[in-house]
Formats: C-alpha cells, sequence, structure tokens
C-alpha cells in the first residue's frame, strides 16, 4: 500500500492494493506491533474482529506490570518481560498511561513456603532483577497491618507495578493509526490463501506494486483445515471481503494457534485458562498497601490482592483449563474459592462492596513459554501463547518481532523526520489529576467541571473526547474503557441514562450534543461536589 496502490478489494470499505503487512489481533501485542511498524515507510493494516480494540484478553486481567522476577531463567518471557516493563514504563510516563509502583510482598504462609523464599530470591537475580529482598514477620505485618494471621515471612520486589490495559492498546493504537497504519475493526480473519507470484524485485513491500495473483491455492480456512506454504504473499479472507499482503503477522490470541494452522503450522495447541476476578470498591483500598502475590507453584502464579490504578481492589485470579475460547463467565465455584482465599490473606477484604466480578482467558499452550517466530519463507510472524505476561512484555514482543521481520527481508526504511511522539492519552487514574481536580482546565473548558458519573468523578468533557477521539468507542463499554464511567459501586443506577444519551448524541455527531452543555444539563459541577454532594469518596 505504500506508494499509490493499484488493486481493487471485493469490498468498498476494505482497502485496496497490496499491505505491506496485516496483523491479525488489535490486542496489546498486535498493537504494540502496529505501532512499531508505523514507524516505517510502510503500508499496514491492523484488522480485528471486534469493534474496539483492546477487547480479548487485554481488557481482562490483573493489570500488573511484572518485573519478571520469577519468570524462567533463560526463558523468551523472562527476556521480553524485563525488557517490555522497562520500554512500557517509560512509554507510559510519556503517553499519560496511569501507572503505580506500588512494590509487591510475595508472602509466605506455611514453613514449605518459607524454605522457598531464597530460591525464589535467586531466581529472580537470574532473571536480571536483583531489587528483591527478604522481609521478616514483623516487618510484613507492619506494613500491612490488615494481614490475616498465619503470615510467616515475605520476598519484597519493590518495583512490582500496577498499570491501565484500557489506555496502553488504546495509546499504541492511537501511535499507529496516527502514523498511517490502517485499522480495520469488525473484520473476521477466516480464511488464508497463497497468493500467486508477485514481480520481480518486490520482495517485500513498500513500493506498493502492482498485485499478485487472486488465483493462489487455498492454505486452509476455518472450515477445511488444510494448509500448505507458499511464500508470495497471503490472500486473508475476511468476514468483510478480501485483503491481500505480503508478510502476515498474527497476534490472534486465543485464536493463534487457528490462524496458525492456516498458514499450516501447528506444534502448538491453545488451551484457554480462566480466571475469574473480583473487584472491590473504593472504601476498600485503603486495606493494602502493595501488592500481595502469594508463593506461585508450577501451574499457576495464585490468588493475589492488588491495588488497581483506578483506587480499587482486586481479588484473583483462579486458574482452570476450560475448551471454550470464549467462555468469560465467573462461576459460583471460581467466585467462592476467591472468597475464601481472599478471606485468608485480608479479612477485611470481604466485608468491603464488590463492584464488579469478570474472568479472562489466558492464551496457554503445552508449552512454557511464549511461542513467538518469524519465518522468513512464509513472510510470517507468529506473536502466540502469550499467557500471563503479555502486557508487561507488549513494548519487548514487538521490538522483537521487528527485528526479526527485518532479519526476514522486510525492509525497514524509517519514515524522513523524527519519530512522532507517543499521543498524550486522557487520564483515568487515580494517582494523577483528573479534569474535575483541574481548575484550570474547567476555567478554560466548564464541560470538565460537569461531573456525569458520580462514583467515578467522570465529566462530560471527557465522554465528548472520547468520542471525538482519533480511536472513538463503539459502545458503552469502550467508552468505559476510555473514561471509567459506569465502572462506580453504583453500576451505572444514577449515570446509565444520561451517559447513554451523551453516547447516542456524541455516536450521531448531534451538534452541541456533548459541548458542555446548558447550566442544569446533564451532571454537576466539580465544585457542588467537593462541596459534600456525593457520598462516594475520591
Ligand atoms: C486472568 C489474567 C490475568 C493476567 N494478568 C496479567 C498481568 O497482571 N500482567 C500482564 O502483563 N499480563 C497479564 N495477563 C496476560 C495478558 O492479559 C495477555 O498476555 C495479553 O492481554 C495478551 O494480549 P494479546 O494481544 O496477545 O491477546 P488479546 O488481547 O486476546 O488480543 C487478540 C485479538 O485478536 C483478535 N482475533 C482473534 N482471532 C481473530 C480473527 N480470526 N480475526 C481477527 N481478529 C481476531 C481478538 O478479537 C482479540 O482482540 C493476564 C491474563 C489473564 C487472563
Amino acid at each position: 500500500m505504500t506508494g499509490s496502490p493499484q488493486m481493487t478489494s471485493t469490498r468498498p470499505d476494505l482497502p485496496p492494493g497490496i499491505a505491506d503487512v496485516v496483523i491479525i489481533g488489535a490486542g496489546v501485542v498486535g498493537t504494540a506491533i502496529a505501532r512499531a511498524l508505523g514507524r516505517y515507510q510502510l503500508g499496514c493494516v491492523l484488522v480485528d474482529a471486534a469493534g474496539d480494540v483492546g477487547t480479548g484478553t487485554t481488557k481482562a486481567n490483573t493489570a500488573i506490570l511484572h518485573t519478571g522476577f520469577d519468570a524462567v531463567p533463560g526463558s523468551l518471557e523472562s527476556r521480553l518481560v524485563r525488557r517490555g516493563s522497562a520500554l512500557l514504563r517509560d512509554y507510559a510516563a510519556q503517553a499519560g498511561i496511569p501507572v503505580e509502583r506500588t512494590g509487591a510482598l510475595l508472602i509466605a504462609w506455611t514453613p514449605e513456603q518459607e524454605a522457598e523464599l531464597p530460591a525464589i530470591a535467586e531466581k529472580s537475580r537470574q532473571n536480571g532483577y536483583t531489587a528483591v529482598r527478604p522481609v521478616t514477620r514483623a516487618e510484613l505485618y507492619r506494613r500491612e497491618p490488615h494481614l490475616g494471621p498465619g503470615a510467616l515471612a515475605a520476598l519484597e520486589i519493590p518495583d512490582e507495578s500496577i498499570l491501565c490495559p484500557w489506555t496502553t492498546p488504546l495509546a499504541y493504537a492511537t501511535e499507529a493509526v496516527r502514523a498511517g497504519v490502517r485499522l480495520l475493526l469488525n473484520t473476521r480473519v477466516t480464511g488464508i490463501t497463497a497468493a500467486g507470484p508477485q514481480p520481480a524485485g518486490n520482495g517485500g513491500g513498500g513500493t506498493g506494486g502492482r498485485p499478485g495473483g487472486t488465483g493462489g491455492r487455498t492454505r486452509g480456512s476455518e472450515a477445511s483445515g488444510e494448509a500448505g506454504t507458499d511464500a508470495r504473499g497471503h490472500v486473508l479472507a475476511t468476514s468483510r471481503g478480501e485483503l491481500r499482503c505480503r508478510w502476515l503477522v498474527n497476534a490472534a490470541g486465543l485464536e493463534s494457534d487457528r490462524i496458525d494452522r492456516m498458514l499450516g503450522g501447528g506444534g502448538f495447541t491453545i488451551r484457554p485458562r480462566r480466571g475469574e476476578l473480583i473487584v472491590f470498591d473504593k472504601l476498600a483500598r485503603p486495606l493494602i498497601r502493595s501488592i500481595l502475590l502469594p508463593v506461585p507453584t508450577a501451574q499457576t502464579k495464585g490468588v493475589l490482592v492488588a491495588p488497581t490504578v483506578y483506587g480499587n481492589v482486586l481479588l484473583g485470579p483462579t486458574a482452570e483449563d476450560i475448551d471454550d475460547a470464549a467462555d468469560t463467565a465467573t462461576t459460583a465455584t471460581g467466585l467462592a474459592a476467591l472468597r475464601g482465599a481472599g478471606r485468608a490473606i485480608i479479612p477485611a477484604l470481604l466485608d468491603e462492596e464488590v463492584t464488579a466480578t469478570y474472568a479472562g482467558l489466558r492464551a496457554a499452550t503445552e508449552h512454557r513459554d511464549y511461542q513467538i517466530e518469524v519465518d522468513r519463507q512464509r513472510r510470517y510472524a507468529r506473536a502466540a501463547g502469550i499467557r500471563s505476561t503479555g502486557l508487561s512484555a507488549s513494548l519487548g514482543i514487538a521490538e522483537y518481532v521487528l527485528e526479526r521481520l527485518g532479519a526476514a527481508g522486510l525492509p525497514l526504511r524509517e519514515r524522513s523526520g523524527s519519530p512522532a511522539a507517543p499521543p498524550v492519552m486522557p487520564y483515568i487514574g487515580e494517582a494523577g489529576t483528573r479534569p474535575y481536580q483541574d481548575a484550570a482546565r474547567i476555567a478554560a473548558d466548564p464541560a470538565y467541571g460537569r461531573i456525569v458519573c458520580h462514583c467515578e468523578r467522570v465529566t462530560s468533557g471527557e465522554i465528548r473526547d472520547a468520542l471525538a477521539g482519533p480511536l472513538p468507542p463503539a459502545d458503552i463499554d469502550g467508552l468505559r474503557r476510555r473514561t471509567r464511567v459506569l465502572n462506580g459501586r453504583c453500576q451505572g443506577f444514577f449515570c446509565a441514562a444520561t451517559v447513554s444519551g451523551l453516547f447516542a448524541a456524541g455516536r450521531q455527531g448531534v451538534p452541541g450534543g456533548l459541548a458542555g452543555g446548558p447550566p442544569g444539563g446533564p451532571g454537576v459541577n466539580a465544585g457542588e461536589l467537593a462541596g459534600g454532594q456525593s457520598g462516594e469518596p475520591a
């Protein structure tokens, strides 16, 4: 697509021509890769079956920016979590992604677990993270006075942090789109076909050359499962028509094995591992200072209690292998198990209000490590099996994939001019200044003083901005992830109708629908709230 594409597509709304690279999957991994590719003179397309970015596993996890202290030493995961978390820490500071360095305490509750702590500390050093240190029982209870009885000792991991899993892929995707990456949502890839021969000298894209033939043989599809290994580019059958590309990146998360099989791959199968979580109201936040981790087992990192950047407390996740990659329901058994575990860690937590429960599915495979490979022959990269650390590792994964794509022959010529700075995203964390707290901002634009969602202190200005932004939400859930609206303890009881009205008006582009509004319009003023009209603490 670089240069002047000369192809027609089977449907007018899909980009014509041959893309240099198509990335399947706009989760945190796919958007990070799209962002990285966007810096080069390439025509890239990012496709996702869903109507928004980050709606797969990316939106439903524990939201910890891991140091990688507990990874398997020498693994690719260890390397990329370490690299990725360092990159993301810097990126978040520039892009306004909420991150809080709360630190973590890994707590031993039995003599056997206590005996494991030195080995965990040694493993951390082998992973290149040396700041881990032992904590005595007395210090542990001094630091976390609400801890349940029976803790024996702990390890402190001072750099473990919490971050916003929603703003992160949105920031990557925004940067990618601004750089010219075409984002195609509601576009499911259903089959992949080998393209016909490409013209000589057009081996790696970047020229926008003439179309490859369309009569390539079928590699495989969801229906046939057939596979082939033609190397001359790809024709993708999608729910919205045909897309063609020279190189393909598979970042399809829970479906990455199916996509891989369409290309003749194999060697790994995704076995979804469900993790259920409980979110407690903000009144629970003073109960903990750090992320409270258990001693991990070979199967799972175990159930933790952690603060969120929105001021809540999380309890979870469970770990249950399931067959259905769409089954994100919570279960009575899972929630009961969490309550039991939570009661032992922080007994008072269970007296607090629950604002939400949810489940996310880890893209586990039969292998312990990430399944990342770049195949020069097939012009194909896969970033799969990113089980439980993909948020932290995302920028490391993107850097790694990009290097290998370059080595495999994808021409990486930087765009002229200096690289664009990261986008500055709307800040939705509790640790920084939100619009309703910013007098200067409110003076300049009264919509930032008009609170619509009382529990989460979301203003009509933020809703307006989200709807007018470069990646507007497709639905109310998308608006939640961009603003926090409806996420509070009332669960929309007071504001859902107003929010729906604003959403509908904003989506229809009704003039004045969201622009501050007249006095007495939707929402209340931040000043009124500060005067005590809301029972909800910040
Ligand atoms: C319970 C739980 C807790 C976790 N905690 C943490 C944590 O604290 N820290 C951390 O770093 N990581 C954590 N993780 C892991 C992290 O969430 C994942 O590694 C990461 O989100 C994976 O991102 P992804 O982009 O690979 O996948 P996804 O976010 O699932 O994205 C894949 C995308 O591909 C799209 N797609 C699939 N098939 C197709 C198709 N055929 N056509 C078009 N599009 C398609 C999907 O719609 C989806 O949007 C946790 C995971 C879980 C489940």
